[in-house]
């Protein structure tokens, strides 16, 4: 039997950062999460990251530079695994972080960094739910929309890093809605959390949590009904714009919003097939993500660092 190895998967959210431990199996040995603190410098929280991280593994004698420690791997929203820079993240405040540097920094082993969604993408496709499928897109909903690109079993990221930004496609609509990029009518625009309580406001005049949503949506609400057809429709147009480019057999649903569970997966799945291009018109499954469904990026995190080091 040889060394255990370890690795961290953290996901730096726009509400929560999320910290797990795991070993090179993908067994979730320990898991934490923390507010993501905007006000202070990104340097500072990384750094508090590492604080946290290393108590959370007190037990297991791992501290700052331990050789069975093989990395830590770090999501966010906008970073680059190239350049190792998050050039501009507006749900983090953040611009020209050098996080990558910092995690190396605090942590004092080698880290890689990506985009968020897209490190969701590698976790669900390495023990998740895109285990068995070749070429899927995951799509996370939560305090902004994301997306991960696998193709041909692997993470395609663009030419420079910063490919499948799959919650800024455009989405035509009556409505005029600013996106958090500033640009409008995004898809995140809609289905941010944000903006779907943007929506169920408009639609009911009153101001549910997406909680309550999924709550009444399952006890057969009709108010919650005509929400939940609203948001599906908006979200399948997005998705067809992606279907029609990549040809994906699954759009994998993860995030905070995606816990309405698969029965919201189904009204997606049957607005999908209205929309889409009769060539992929029943093809294409939409199904819950299941390692990054409440755990984000981490498992993703870790096996990136498991995949770079056997490079
Ligand atoms: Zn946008």
């Amino acid at each position: 039997m040889g060394d255990v190895h370890y690795a961290f998967g953290i996901d730096i959210g726009g509400t929560n950062t999320k910290i797990g431990f795991f070993d090179q199996n993908g067994t979730l040995l320990a898991f934490h999460h923390i507010p993501t603190d905007k006000n202070i410098p990104a340097n500072l929280f990384v750094e508090k990251i590492a604080q946290e991280s290393f108590a959370l593994v007190s037990s297991y004698g791992i501290k700052k530079g331990d050789h069975r420690l093989n990395g830590v791997g770090a999501g966010a929203p906008m970073a680059n695994f190239y350049t190792g820079v998050v050039s501009e993240a507006p749900n983090l405040g953040w611009k020209n972080v050098p996080l990558k540097n910092l995690f190396t920094e605090h942590f004092g082993v080698p880290s890689v960094i990506e985009n968020d969604a897209n490190l969701a993408a590698v976790g669900e496709k390495r023990w998740g739910a895109g285990k068995n499928l070749s070429d899927f897109i995951l799509i996370t909903l939560g305090t902004g929309v994301g997306a991960g690109l696998i193709m041909r079993n692997k993470l395609y990221r663009g030419h420079d890093g910063l490919g499948a930004e799959g919650g800024h496609v455009l989405i035509p609509h009556e409505k005029k809605r600013l996106c958090s990029c500033g640009g409008m009518n995004h898809l995140e625009s809609f289905l941010s959390a944000k903006g779907i309580k943007q929506t169920i406001h408009e639609l009911t005049g009153e101001d549910w949590t997406i909680e309550k949503l999924g709550t009444l949506y399952h006890e057969g609400n009709q108010r919650a009904k005509t929400i939940i057809n609203t948001i599906s429709e908006e979200l399948a147009t997005g998705l067809t714009s992606m279907a029609v480019m990549f040809g994906p057999e699954a759009f994998v649903i993860g995030g905070g919003v995606s816990k309405l569970g698969d029965s919201f997966n189904t009204v997606i799945e049957e607005k999908l097939n209205q929309l889409v291009h009769f060539s992929l018109k029943g093809k294409i499954k939409v199904i819950s993500a299941t390692v990054s469904s409440d755990k984000g990026a981490v498992f993703g995190g870790a096996a990136l660092i498991f995949e770079e080091l056997k490079k």
